[in-house]
């Protein structure tokens, strides 16, 4: 912006400039609100109480979301939620986890493409399954995912600023819950999430 009001240019030059700014500032804003939801899962303070809510229910909502994201791409969207699964946590929170890894599933997979979203209902937990048909990530990558800002060398072709797991993982753990990751480069990778049920 600094460069483009050196002197005097042409209306389509601002334009490309304003168009650049908003991108840009459209990944500084996401960037802060990921920073936001880390600060928030990792501090107790004016943190309010938890409620019971039905995990279906959100996770029904999340697939309608995820099938919006990945048209364009032509990504086939494969579900089978199992109806009544109760859990007790922060529906908005748990829902921006789950969007982080839906969001990664649809980023790292090619047109074409297929990304399954399970839930099934254990005797004491629920277990959200999340596979894709995608690039995968290096084995040797595998353990540092869920670092804040880490950022496999299969994603620099990819915009991201590296925190969406690590805000996944600290808010799943919030919730007395675990995530794990199983990937195969050029084949695919799939996150399963465990809840205690309520
Ligand atoms: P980013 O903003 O880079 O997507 P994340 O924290 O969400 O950050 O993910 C960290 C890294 O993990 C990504 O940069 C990418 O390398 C890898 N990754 C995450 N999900 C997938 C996936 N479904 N397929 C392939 N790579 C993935």
């Amino acid at each position: 912006l600094e460069v483009s009001l050196e002197k005097p240019r042409t209306e389509a030059d601002y334009k490309k400039s304003i168009v650049e700014a908003l991108v840009e500032v459209g990944r500084v804003s996401n960037t802060l609100k990921n920073v936001l939801d880390l600060a928030w899962s990792e501090s107790p303070i004016g943190r309010p109480a938890p409620k019971n809510f039905r995990l279906d229910k959100l996770m029904i909502e999340l697939v309608d979301i995820t099938e919006r994201l990945a048209e364009s791409k032509k990504i086939k969207i494969v579900s089978e939620i199992a109806p009544n699964v109760p859990i007790s946590g922060y529906r908005d929170k748990l829902a921006q986890a789950v969007l982080n890894i839906l969001e990664n599933a649809v980023k790292y997979t090619p047109a074409d493409g297929v990304v399954t979203i399970r839930l099934e209902k254990e005797l004491t937990r629920a277990v959200i399954g999340i596979s894709d048909t995608g690039r995968g990530i290096p084995p040797d990558d595998l353990p540092r995912i869920f670092d804040r800002f880490y950022r496999s060398s299969n994603s620099l072709d990819a915009h991201g600023s590296g925190l969406g797991l690590a805000i996944a993982k600290s808010i799943i753990a919030l919730h007395f819950g675990e995530i794990t990751v199983k990937s195969e480069v050029g084949r695919g990778t799939t996150f399963v999430i465990v809840l205690p049920l309520d």
